[in-house]
C-alpha cells in the first residue's frame, strides 16, 4: 500500500492506493495554519488513522508547497510560510518511524498524471498548475525530475516571455521580482487583468462564465490570457520539448484553453510545426495527493 499526503495551505489530504493505483481510502482535514508542530502531528495522525482503518502499513510520500533544501534539509519556497526554515524532512520520518519521500506539490501533480492520468505512457511530461499560483513539474519516463536546487519545472517565476506593450515591467510578485509568469497566469493575475478600477474583483471562473455569455470585457481578458499562456508554454516547449503538457488547478477547467492555446503557440515555438499535446488533468483535484503516493514508484 502507498500512502500519499498532500500538505496544502488550507487542507491536508491523505490517500491510500493499492499496488495497481486504485484508491482504497481518502481523507481530508483542515490544515493547522501557522503552526508547524500541529501540522506535523496532524500528518502523523492521518497516516496512523489510514493504516488502522485499512489494517496494513504503507509507504509514505508527501507533497509540499515548496521543497526540502538538499543542502540544509529545511523547507524552502513554501507559500505556507509557517513551514519554511523548519526540518520537516527530519521530523516527519522520525515521528513515523520510517523513511518518507518528499516532493514539491506540482511535481507530485505531474507524476500522478504521467503515472496513470492524462499523460500516461508519455516520454516527457510537463505538468503545469494554474490556480492560486502557477507551479510546474517535469516527469521523464515516469520519474520526476528534481535537480540540485529542487526547482525543476518552476516556470511560474520566470518572466513572461515576448512581453507586449503594457506587460513590462509587469506586476510585482511575492518572490521579489516583477513580471513573473505567475503574476499573469494565476487566478489572481487573471482577476487583476479583468478588474475595473473601483469595482470589486471577480473570480477567474466567473470571468470564464461571463466570456461564455459573450461579455466583451471577459472575452478580451481571456483572449489576453490565452496569448500569455501560449507564450509561456512555447518557452517551455523550446527548452524541454515535452510530448504532453498537462494543465491542472482551477483555471485548467476553462475548456477553450485546449483549442485556443495550441492554435497560438506555433508563432513562438522554434519549429515549423508543433505536435505537443495540451491536455487537462485526468485526476482533477486528486492529482497532487496521488502523485505523493506514487513517489514510491511502481
Ligand atoms: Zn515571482
Amino acid at each position: 500500500m502507498r500512502i500519499g499526503i498532500d500538505l496544502g495551505g488550507t487542507k491536508i489530504e491523505g490517500i491510500a492506493l493499492d499496488a495497481a493505483g486504485s484508491t482504497l481510502l481518502r481523507r481530508r482535514i483542515p490544515a493547522p495554519r501557522g503552526d508547524y508542530d500541529e501540522t506535523l502531528a496532524a500528518v502523523v495522525r492521518l497516516v496512523q488513522e489510514i493504516e488502522y482503518e485499512l489494517g496494513c502499513v504503507g509507504t509514505v510520500g508527501v507533497g509540499i508547497p515548496g521543497a526540502i533544501s538538499p543542502a540544509s534539509g529545511l523547507v524552502k519556497n513554501a507559500n505556507s510560510t509557517w513551514l519554511n526554515g523548519l526540518p520537516l524532512g527530519d521530523d516527519l520520518p522520525r515521528r513515523l518511524g520510517r523513511p518518507v519521500r518528499f516532493a514539491n506539490d506540482a511535481n507530485c501533480f505531474a507524476l500522478s498524471e504521467a503515472a496513470d492520468g492524462a499523460a500516461a505512457g508519455a516520454h516527457v511530461v510537463f505538468g503545469a498548475i494554474i490556480g492560486t499560483g502557477t507551479g510546474g513539474g517535469v516527469v521523464v519516463d515516469g520519474r520526476g525530475l528534481t535537480g540540485p536546487n529542487r526547482v525543476a519545472g518552476e516556470w511560474g517565476h520566470n518572466p513572461l516571455p515576448w512581453p507586449r506593450s503594457g506587460e513590462w515591467p509587469g506586476p510585482s510578485c511575492y518572490c521579489g521580482r516583477t513580471g513573473c509568469i505567475e503574476t499573469f497566469l494565476s487566478g489572481t493575475g487573471l482577476a487583476r487583468d479583468y478588474a475595473e478600477p473601483g469595482s470589486s474583483p471577480i473570480s477567474a471562473l466567473e470571468i470564464a462564465t461571463r466570456s461564455q455569455a459573450g461579455e466583451p470585457r471577459a472575452l478580451a481578458c481571456l483572449d489576453r490570457y490565452e496569448d500569455r499562456i501560449a507564450r509561456a508554454l512555447a518557452a517551455v516547449i523550446n527548452l524541454l520539448d515535452p510530448d504532453v503538457i498537462v494543465l491542472g488547478g482551477g483555471l485548467s477547467n476553462i475548456e477553450r484553453l485546449y483549442t485556443s492555446v495550441p492554435e497560438r503557440w506555433g508563432s513562438f515555438v522554434f519549429s515549423d510545426r508543433v505536435d505537443t499535446r495540451l491536455v487537462r488533468a485526468a485526476h482533477g483535484d486528486s492529482s497532487g495527493v496521488r502523485g505523493a503516493a506514487w513517489l514510491w514508484g511502481r
